[in-house]
């Protein structure tokens, strides 16, 4: 189901203590908003405003890097004037398309809790995440005895809150409440709209005070998870005076016979992190069929899978390529494939390995007449 979203990082987050803005602070490395963004764009969001201040605006290119599908909205005095600025700026879509809006604060957010919004939705005008309260609570008036409060039916409420667009746009336009309210549901309430209940999530926590950002760093972790992919490739020795091999251009009495370049080290590690990220495979995107692919450079291939790989909020975290011949030999070129690699990728060298073996004059690769790759790769993207 497509759906916007509308994040608000317009906030100052003086509470946070000193420094910068809660939004901008790095979590695991990773700025509070960009994790927002990312959960998002993987979870296939259909367009994405970010309102935020002047300062912020500026910030955002650097913040969200690589990452598209997104643009900004000019913050408003309060957060409910910041929303209605975000909902503005939302290009015309169908009116009952769910809109998302989240605040920045929360950067844990999961395809899970997504998903789970988007079902409750389908019943009401609106669905909230929200977990029940565990903790006895007490109130506490000045001058008066401590009182126990009854937990029952109580919920905490988080973000990001799902809405139909028509609904929210209605409940804006139609708030005149002399107080600000706290949450969007509180506005569709107040216009007699059903709001939904859906799971809400610990992972979901707001980064407040500053002891909250020490665990946001234990917790990061806990909001990714690890994939694998495999690729293997192999092309036929023909004549020619040169190789193309993990992009390194090496001086050979043959060359590999392919629609492209047919390096095939290339070719492996693309459709290895086209496997992990669960996007077919390097013919696919690049058919042979197609005449624009004669004899490129496959370097090509391989960025747009790292592109990829990113605009679902992934981070590749190594690869390993295994070349397969008997020759030519690829030892004295290891370390140019290496490099090469890794400037491709953006990658520390430490993170990329090429290695090579011969299968002892056994099979095709073994009698010469082709040479064959093998690739795996790790990547990490949002849960
Ligand atoms: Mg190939």
């Amino acid at each position: 189901m497509t759906f916007s979203a509308v994040i608000v990082a317009a906030g100052s987050g003086t509470r946070a203590g000193p420094g910068q803005a809660k939004q901008w602070r790095l979590v695991a490395g990773k700025p509070v908003l960009r994790w927002s963004v990312e959960a998002f764009l993987a979870a296939g969001a259909s367009e994405i405003v970010i309102v935020t201040s002047e300062d912020g605006e500026l910030a955002l290119p650097e913040t969200l890097g690589g990452l598209s599908g997104w643009r900004s909205a000019p913050g408003g005095a309060t957060r409910a004037l910041s929303v209605r600025s975000g909902l503005a700026a939302l290009s015309d879509r169908p009116a009952d398309e769910p809109v998302l809006v989240h605040d920045a604060a929360r950067p844990f957010l999961t395809r899970g809790a997504i998903d789970g919004l988007l079902a409750a939705l389908a019943e009401a005008d609106g669905a909230i995440p929200a977990l029940p309260v565990a903790d006895t609570l007490k109130r506490a008036e000045p001058g008066a005895d401590l009182m126990t409060t009854s937990r029952d039916n109580l919920w905490r409420a988080q973000t990001p809150q799902a809405f139909r667009r028509d609904k929210l746009l209605a409940a804006y336009a139609a708030w005149t409440g002399a107080t600000e309210p706290t949450d969007d549901a509180q506005v569709v309430e107040a216009i007699g709209g059903r709001v939904a209940i859906a799971p809400g999530d610990p992972l979901l926590m707001k980064l407040t005070y500053p002891e909250d950002f020490a665990m946001a760093e234990r917790l990061a972790g806990a909001a990714r998870i690890t994939r694998v992919g495999q690729g293997f490739d192999a092309h036929r020795w023909g004549p020619g005076e040169s190789v193309s091999l993990c992009g390194v251009e090496i001086a050979h009495d043959e060359t590999l016979i392919g629609h492209s370049d047919a390096d095939a080290g290339l070719h492996a590690l693309t459709d290895a992190l086209l496997g992990a990220i669960g996007e077919g495979d390097i013919g696919d995107h690049f058919p042979p069929t197609d005449p624009q692919w004669k004899g490129a450079a496959s370097d090509k291939f391989l960025i747009h899978a790292a592109d990829l790989v990113r605009a679902k909020g992934g981070v590749i975290v190594n690869v390993d390529v295994t070349l397969i011949c008997e020759r030519p030999k690829i030892k004295p070129h290891r370390a140019a494939m290496r490099e090469r690699l890794a400037e491709i990728l953006s990658l520390p060298l430490d993170r990329v390995s090429v290695k090579a073996t011969t299968t002892e004059k056994m099979g095709f690769t073994g009698r010469g007449e082709g040479l064959a790759a093998q690739a795996v790769v790790s990547v990490e993207t949002p849960a």
